[in-house]
């Protein structure tokens, strides 16, 4: 519960509509999309203009309240999980568009704009907006920046930390900031970047300067069936090994491939071990060349299939599938864990022959979708948070991938972020030195802690804690070396 004169602070700044404090209405943000772990907050606030934030921040500042700033929570490592003591700040109501700039290709936007959106605003200019995670018609702007959100497109045009030019916040004491400019680069230390995958840590962002790219002329995907997962992975390391950086390159195993059929027909191969999308786009002329190049590095590393789209409506609809891999394993389990790490390319076939030796171990059925080119894996460990036991065994089973990423010389996220999840996680790939650089940042933009506490960097504490995580391997060139 609020203290009574916080509250009223917090009244005098919002109307009574855009301040939440009722269970019933604060009981839908108590998680995000990772359903784990929950919260209920002290209160729920909906600010629409940045003076409001500013009042709200610098008021929980004067008053030690925890802030955890939210935008669509579809975040799947408990990111925007609440603080029980603290309140939730939703940018929900800062959904507008500002300009968008066809010279410059860039457009400004406010936080709570969803990420497609972008790119259906810009799409009478020609233009688009490319970082697009599989949530794309749901999650925020704000929340991309502060998870430096990737998705298929990424392979060829960069994480959201490559899409942007300038990030307006507030600090916790209410200071307006900008991180980057409208130059292609600014000088001093690169504090865009810092700002990027901040996981709401550092700073709420109020506004955005995304870059815009120009839609290519042509765009064609190939569905390539594979009879083991350790072919589809080779044609991975064929094609990237020849020099091509595919529009989109990614791999579902047959776990993952019947459970999208089933919920959007998308004409995939049922008897498949795996299946590779592979995007090419640019002018007819390149995408022909490359696709030729394509079909035979696919066929020569073991494809019993090749398909190519003939048209828009057959690559949305091969799409289409991966796509909604999440929610296609969603209806065939009751509760899913989806775990985000990455591993170099080489070490695919030996993760997921232990994945699936730990599945049938641990009981739990699990599928993999995956961003392959860039070996970003995300097994979805099937449960039912109603049997007793089931959770643990999912948690635990999640531990072992994640460390097992890090034995391979990957590490515990691609692009989901840290939240509440991976703290373990952290303590095992970070030294406690590299661990206290990462405390004395933080403590530099909030020195008491109270934006988004508890998430992203651990406490030694934590890390005695979780002791039996710790396998830090340091510098990999060397070893002896933190990664600074
Ligand atoms: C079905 C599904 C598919 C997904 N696919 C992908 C994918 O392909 N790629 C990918 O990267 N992710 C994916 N995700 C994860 C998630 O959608 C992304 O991490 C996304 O960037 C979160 O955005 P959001 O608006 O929902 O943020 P939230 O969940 O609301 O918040 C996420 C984090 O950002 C912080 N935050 C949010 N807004 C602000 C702000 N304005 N200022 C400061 N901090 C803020 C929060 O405090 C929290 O730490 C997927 C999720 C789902 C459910």
């Amino acid at each position: 519960m609020l203290d009574p004169s916080v509250h009223a602070a917090l009244a005098a700044i919002l109307p009574p509509s855009a301040l939440l404090t009722e269970p019933e209405a604060t009981k839908p943000y108590e998680c995000d999309g990772l359903t784990l772990f929950r919260e209920i907050p002290a209160a729920v606030l909906l600010p629409e203009n940045e003076a409001q934030v500013v009042a709200i921040l610098r008021r929980c500042h004067e008053s030690n309240v925890p802030v955890v700033a939210r935008g669509a929570g579809t975040s799947l490592s408990g990111g925007a999980m609440p603080d029980a003591a603290g309140v939730v700040l939703s940018l929900a109501k800062f959904n507008r568009i500002l300009s968008i700039d066809r010279e410059t290709r860039t457009a400004i936007v406010q936080p709570g704009v969803r990420n497609l959106a972008i790119t259906e605003a810009a799409a009478p200019y020609g233009l688009y907006y490319a970082p697009d995670p599989s949530s794309q018609i749901a999650c925020s702007i704000g929340g991309n920046v502060a998870e430096n959100a990737g998705g298929v497109h990424c392979l060829k045009y960069g994480l959201t930390v490559h899409n942007i030019r300038r990030v307006r916040g507030v600090l916790i004491n209410g200071e307006v900031v900008e991180f980057g400019g409208d130059a292609v680069d600014s000088p001093g230390f690169d504090l865009l970047a810092l700002i990027t995958g901040s996981e709401g840590l550092l700073a709420v962002i109020t506004e955005i300067t995304v870059k815009l790219l120009p839609k290519p002329q042509v765009a064609k995907v190939a569905l390539a069936a594979f009879a083991s997962v350790e072919h589809a992975g080779a044609a991975v390391g064929a094609i990237i090994g020849a020099g091509i950086i595919p529009a989109g390159l990614e791999m579902m195993d047959q776990q993952a491939t019947r459970a999208a059929e089933a919920f959007v027909h998308a004409d995939y191969p049922l008897d498949a071990a795996a299946v590779l999308l592979v995007e090419a786009d640019g002018t007819a002329d390149e995408v022909a060349d490359e696709m030729e190049q394509i079909k035979r590095l696919l066929a020569k590393n073991g494809a019993i299939e090749i398909r190519v789209s003939n048209d828009e409506a057959q690559r949305a609809l091969y799409w289409s599938g991966r796509k909604a891999a999440f929610p296609a394993v969603g209806r065939i389990s009751p509760d899913y864990y989806c775990i985000d790490g990455t591993i170099p390319r080489a070490a695919l076939p030996h993760v997921l022959t232990q994945i699936a030796t730990w599945s049938t171990e641990y009981g739990l059925p699990c599928a993999n979708v995956f961003h392959a080119g860039d070996g970003n894996l995300h097994p979805l460990i099937l449960y039912d948070a109603n049997k007793p036991g089931d959770k643990e065994r999912t948690i635990a089973f999640g531990d072992q991938i994640l460390a097992l990423c890090i034995e391979v010389g990957g590490t515990i996220t691609g692009e989901h972020g840290v939240g509440i999840e991976k703290l373990g996680g952290m303590c095992a790939q970070f030294a406690p030195a590299e661990l206290e650089r990462f405390r004395a940042i933080k403590a530099a933009f909030d020195p008491k802690g109270l934006l988004n506490p508890g998430k992203a960097v651990p406490t030694l504490r934590r890390c005695a804690e979780f002791g039996r995580l710790h396998v830090h391997h340091g510098n990999l060139r060397h070893p002896d070396l933190p990664r600074f």
